[in-house]
């Protein structure tokens, strides 16, 4: 996937449409020798975080984010990275000098709606010739011949280990070039980067990049590489920071966040580090992987008060036969026997997860074991999506995609219904309970209620009366539906 004339940081000097992607193509597709092309490379520097790149002219950035929180966490390493080196991060894509959109590989309509996005700010680009535009994240190191040849009119491409380049990529767009960056870089982990967050009560941190696994149906190590962990001590240091700042809870971000080991320290130890850091009210952590939650990190959950007693914890499928075909490494008896064990040792724990259906050879035998476990496991939340095929994968490479749309469209509009029904009884069962709710911000429909989360990650709506955003405070549930709990502030 990576071949080593990807690797290197590509300015090329045409922008005429007919030409972009034929250059690109030329640079990907070339067999010669690296050695006899590092002229044509020779030119650009590496770019520092400390290194102060005067814009030349670009300053104001508008940044548009796709995908996973963890696309979100880079937009804001990305902001971090351009107003360390002088430019101003807008709201708007229309008062914009440069439009990035940091996107996301992972499914097919998040490919198509960035396609489509691209189209739009292209007649932006024709009203503002000298808009800079560019496509960042793992859709950028994935598909770069696709975007440029549906999009030559994108000057800049940056894949997820090159954000350190982006100053310099708008000075070469700038200055006429366009600009190719999808270096993978197995040392880059960003560790010394402040990202810039907007004012909220939850930050997200990003303790991980990359992932070992090779799920096969999964892009993510082929566009985000080998895993690797950020120094336990830098962690602790930002935690402190958002402290600082004003944040109360922490959501610990990495692909198997679980896995995450820094040398020295493991994952039990980042949890115990995090909840010692005085000020910090809540610790999360997401995404982890069923085979890496130890007893340690259980018995961690159960013991520090501070991390909260809720897990996201992807099944995929209820089937041992499916869960092998995508290599998930873990039976569903195995991870049937982790979330009792979960149950057992942490009390009131809320457990959401991640389901694909119609994965290749998934026949209704293995959709009814789907099914039943999720029926038995009784999942606060989940997020239910359909298979579907990506370039590059494994899957894609060696099994076949034979469960037809439709039956993919049946079995999951089953299981929405499934998850939905249980979704609903679950918090109904909470009404005339008092929860903890983080105070967040104004509700979205009423202005004079708020809204937070409470400990098992559910969403609360209560009047504002005696309750300012950042506090925890104490509601009593009146009445709920499948995603929201409804109540009233009590002493
Ligand atoms: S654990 Fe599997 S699904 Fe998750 S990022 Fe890694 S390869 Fe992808």
């Amino acid at each position: 996937m990576t071949s080593s004339l990807m690797g290197r940081n590509i300015p090329f000097g045409a922008t005429k449409e007919n030409t972009y992607s034929a250059k690109v193509d030329e640079k990907m597709n070339s067999k010669t020798p690296i050695k006899t092309q590092l002229p044509l490379y020779k030119a650009l520097p590496t770019v520092k975080s400390t290194d102060r790149i005067k814009p030349r002219g670009s300053r104001r950035v508008y940044i548009e984010t796709y995908g996973c929180q963890m696309n979100v966490s880079d937009s804001e390493l990305m902001a971090g990275i351009l107003i360390q080196n002088g430019y101003e991060i807008v709201d708007d894509s229309d008062t914009a000098d440069v439009v990035l959109l940091n996107t996301c590989a992972i499914r097919e309509n998040a490919e198509t709606k960035v396609l489509n996005r691209l189209k739009h700010l292209n007649h932006l680009k024709r009203q503002k010739p000298n808009l800079v535009l560019g496509v960042c994240g793992c859709m950028a190191q994935h598909m770069k011949t696709k975007i440029t040849d549906a999009a030559p009119y994108v000057d800049l491409l940056l894949g997820p280990d090159a954000y350190r380049n982006l100053p310099m990529a708008i000075n070469v767009v700038t200055s006429g070039d366009a600009f190719l960056g999808l270096r993978p870089d197995k040392g880059e982990d960003y560790a010394d980067i402040a990202p810039i967050r907007k004012e909220g009560v939850r930050a997200w941190l990003t303790i991980q990049r990359g992932c070992d696994k090779m799920c096969t149906f999964c892009i993510v190590p082929f566009v985000r590489g080998r895993e690797r962990s950020i120094p336990l001590p830098l962690l602790v240091n930002d935690v402190k920071r958002l402290v600082d700042e004003g944040f109360k809870e922490v959501v610990l971000l990495g692909q198997t966040v679980n896995s995450y080991h820094d040398g020295q320290h493991n994952f039990v130890d980042l949890l115990f580090a995090m909840s010692e850091v005085e000020g910090i009210e809540r610790v999360r952590f997401t995404s982890p992987h069923p085979s890496d939650a130890t007893d340690g990190m259980i018995q961690a959950m159960a013991s520090c008060d501070k991390v909260c007693n809720q897990i996201h914890l992807p099944l995929q499928s209820g089937s041992t036969k499916v869960l092998q075909a995508m290599r998930r490494t873990y039976t569903a008896e195995a991870y049937r026997d982790l979330v009792a064990k979960m149950r057992e040792r942490i009390p009131n724990l809320a457990i959401s997860t991640d389901v694909i259906v119609g994965f290749c050879g998934e026949t209704e035998a293995d959709f009814m074991e789907t099914c039943n476990l999720m029926a038995e496991i009784r999942y606060d939340s989940a997020f239910m999506f359909k298979y579907s095929a990506r370039d590059g994968t494994l899957a894609h490479r060696t099994l076949e995609d034979d469960v037809s749309e439709e039956e993919k469209g049946r079995r999951l509009r089953t299981i929405i219904e499934l998850q939905e029904g249980i979704s609903h009884e679950l918090n109904q069962a909470l009404i005339g309970e008092t929860v903890e709710v983080l105070v967040e911000g104004e509700s979205r429909r009423d202005a004079d209620k708020y809204h937070g989360k409470t400990d098992g990650f559910k969403t609360a709506v209560f009047p504002k009366v005696n309750s300012k955003i950042g506090e925890l405070v104490r509601v009593k549930v009146e009445s709920a539906t499948a995603h929201t709990l409804l109540g009233e502030i009590v002493a």
